[in-house]
């Protein structure tokens, strides 16, 4: 019996000034090729790739999206060549549109722009990436795996905010939630490497990255997340406030005269644990900071644990049963400070803690943190994400789906 041929996905995720893109084989978890395309459109543009552990750059000049992908093109092809079997893209919003990955085609991509209105700053951005990659792939299936997919599974009772029913049925005001590749990429390797079956288990996810989110995912299925209408909502973030008293708008605007853009700024940019800190919305540089008695990086820290744990706590709610708590992205996979800090506020979860095995769990280290003696108890989880080998599979799953529909 001959063996199937490996299957290639380019995986694409473009910002608004930025594409970063990875060709992911089915078959193994490392990336053939994966690099960022920075800084475009402006004059130092650039390029940087890695291929192995052979690693180059190449300046781009003023190049746009679409001559920074016509430029990785030729190293794509000549790595994939025949095996290239379709381009997965990032999109950040599928409204409520989408609830799976999809082929985009004529009404797909509508949709995609009609989102816009609720990601003003990353489908557009997302956009310019799948028409230059239409352009340059014509050949190629495209397909738009969505942040918020995964959440759309979440009940009524978990997406609808407390307002007047005519701002979600007409301004489509609603919990939408982001990070779903994510929070359903660990929960599948975290029930995998349990050994318990994904279809009928219950997961807490905590992504904590630059952004941070958390997920109650049950049977595989996401039904709660911090993140709402935006990703402002729910945890401390880098420099995002997440949570704060919805009449904190009209009082900055009476009492400081702070226009809504102003306002937009500082919850987004300038809050967080950089606010709070005063110092830097870096995790790493807080935790040196904290060594040496730094009292803003300090009660930065202290603040985003117990945000944390305050937000797992009540995601619980959603779940009939816990099997496990997942800590994922930079700060999840490598801070053993943060995991121990949150897990101190968590006891009421029946979450038991190994030192060892948290200060082990680092630098891309998977594995199961709890005490080995409690396997009665719900386990806890290091799990590091790879949200482009998520975006690779699904695309693939969808062709496959598309595949059988067709015969
Ligand atoms: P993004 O959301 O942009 O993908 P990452 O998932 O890479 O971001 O997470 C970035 C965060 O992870 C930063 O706050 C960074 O300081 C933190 N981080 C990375 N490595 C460590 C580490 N060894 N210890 C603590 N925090 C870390």
């Amino acid at each position: 019996m001959s063996e199937r041929p490996a299957r290639l996905v380019l995986v694409i995720n473009c910002g608004s000034s930025s594409i970063k893109f990875a060709l992911v084989d089915e078959s193994r978890p490392d990336f053939l090729l994966h690099g960022l395309a920075e800084r475009l459109g402006g004059e130092d543009a650039r390029l940087r790739w890695r291929q192995g552990d052979d690693k180059q750059s190449q300046a781009l000049g003023n190049a746009d999206h679409r001559q920074a992908m016509a430029t990785l093109l030729p190293l794509v092809e000549k790595q994939a060549g025949e095996q290239l079997i379709a381009v997965g893209h990032r999109v950040v919003h599928g409204g409520e549109d989408f609830t799976a990955a999809c082929r985009i085609d004529d009404a797909a991509r509508q949709a995609i722009e009609q989102a816009t209105a609720l990601a003003p700053l990353h489908n557009p951005a997302n956009l310019m990436g799948i028409d230059a990659a239409m352009a340059l792939f014509p050949q190629l299936p495209q397909i738009a795996v969505f942040d918020t997919a995964f959440h759309q599974s979440m009940p009524a009772h978990a997406y609808r905010y407390a307002l007047p029913e005519a701002l979600y049925t007409q301004q489509r005001v609603r919990r939408y939630g982001f990070h779903g590749t994510s929070h359903r990429y660990v929960t599948a390797e975290a029930a995998r490497m349990m050994g318990v079956p994904l279809s009928d288990s219950g997961w807490l996810s905590a992504h904590l990255g630059n952004g941070c989110s958390t997920c109650a995912i049950q049977n595989g299925e996401s039904r709660d997340t911090s993140m709402g209408f935006t990703p402002l909502e729910g945890l401390v973030m880098g420099t995002r406030s997440g949570d704060v008293d919805p009449n904190l708008h009209s009082f900055l605007a009476r009492t400081l005269d702070w226009s809504l853009e102003k306002i937009d700024t500082v919850l987004n940019r300038e809050s967080g644990l950089l606010g709070l800190s005063g110092l830097s919305n870096d995790m790493r540089e807080l935790e040196q900071a904290r060594e040496q008695g730094h009292a803003g990086a300090t009660l930065a820290i202290e603040v985003f644990c117990y945000r944390l744990a305050k937000s797992l706590a009540s995601m619980r709610c959603a779940l009939t049963r816990l099997d496990g708590l997942i800590f994922t992205g930079g700060i999840g996979e490598n801070s053993a400070l943060i995991r121990a800090r949150t897990l101190a506020h968590l006891s009421m979860l029946g979450l038991v803690m190994d030192d060892d095995a948290n200060r082990r769990c680092v630098g891309g280290v998977a594995g199961t943190i709890s005490q080995a003696a409690q396997t009665a108890a719900p386990q806890i989880w290091v799990v590091p994400t790879n949200e482009e080998r998520q975006i690779a599979l699904e695309s693939l799953a969808c062709l496959d789906t598309d595949d059988r529909a067709a015969h």
